[in-house]
């Protein structure tokens, strides 16, 4: 494989839909999305369930994932609770993230961002201490809706910090939508050099439609690690407007057209879509879903 997905939908999906998923749907979804060829999978937030509902049974979720080897199972934390979750429930990769805005990280982790700092590097200290990976997560990289754009080096700077705090990963978030192709090159870019061999994640929503151009500008930069979500779902409940994540089929099938491998079968992918249309009764997002299993048409 020479582009790796990390399917989001069961975090950054289901936490904004209104229809409750039951912790067996999400189970089964994990097992399917796995079949399917993903080999990395974020299933949960371990935030608080009054603020994200639909993220009540992370710990039991997680606990009873069926896990395969060679897979990466993680979940989202945004505290040091959410890390002593993380461990509990028997997670070996946990994504810790902060936010590139002062404001956003108010509202979504009840942060200034210097406080978000010093707590990352307790998060950081406490999952190492227990064997977990981090992948250390930048959101609102790319522009915030409350502070319109983030300044590149600002954003360099906090890459730097999540490296000296000795994290494996580094994760952009482009979490309002904002990034253009031709700016998110160039960061990616300067993000890549600094990351030396460390993978580097980008994390993209769909919000203003330049989802796939600003997929395409990543691969020109050298990123090969992508977040997608199954149908296009995705949202943050604490972002105006967020709309969904690049769809994972759609994704996977305009790197296929370019031979790049993900080894992800865009067949089942877009099946798992069509029955959450049916099950939530309205369209999702993304568009490919759409054309894939019709029999009249060609999808090449
Ligand atoms: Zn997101």
């Amino acid at each position: 494989m020479n582009v790796i997905i990390e399917e989001q939908g069961l975090r950054d999906g289901f936490q904004t839909l209104s229809t409750i998923i039951s912790t067996e749907q999400k189970l089964a979804y994990i097992d399917r999305l796995v079949n399917a060829g993903i080999q990395r999978i974020q299933v949960a937030s371990f935030v608080h369930p009054r603020l994200v509902p639909q993220m009540a049974d992370a710990d039991e979720l997680c606990k009873r994932i069926n896990k395969k080897e060679g897979i990466i199972y993680s979940g989202l934390v945004l505290n040091l609770k959410g890390v002593e979750r993380g461990i509990n429930a028997g997670l070996d990769h946990l994504a810790c993230s902060i936010s590139a805005s002062d404001t956003h990280s108010q509202k979504n982790a009840r942060k200034t961002l210097s406080e978000a700092k010093a707590a990352f590097k307790e998060m950081v200290k406490l999952a190492h201490q227990n064997n977990v990976k981090v992948r250390g997560g930048i959101q609102c990289a790319f522009g915030c809706r409350y502070e319109g754009k983030i300044q590149v080096l600002h954003v360099l700077d906090m890459v730097k910090h999540h490296l000296d705090e000795g994290v494996e990963e580094i994760a952009l978030a482009d979490s309002t939508g904002m990034a253009n192709p031709q700016a998110l090159q160039d960061l990616m870019q300067e993000v890549l050099a600094l990351a030396e061999d460390k993978p580097v994640i980008l994390h993209l929503h769909n919000t203003e439609n330049k989802g796939l151009a600003n997929v395409y500008a990543a691969l020109l930069a050298g990123v090969r690690y992508f977040d997608t979500a199954f149908g296009g779902l995705g949202g943050c409940p604490f972002i105006k407007s967020a709309t969904g994540n690049i769809a994972t089929e759609d994704t996977v099938h305009l790197l296929h057209q370019m031979e790049y491998e993900t080894g992800i079968d865009i067949g089942k992918i877009s099946a798992l879509s069509k029955e959450l249309e049916s099950l939530l009764g309205h369209e999702l997002q993304g568009q490919l879903y759409k054309l894939w299993n019709k029999t009249d048409i060609k999808v090449v």
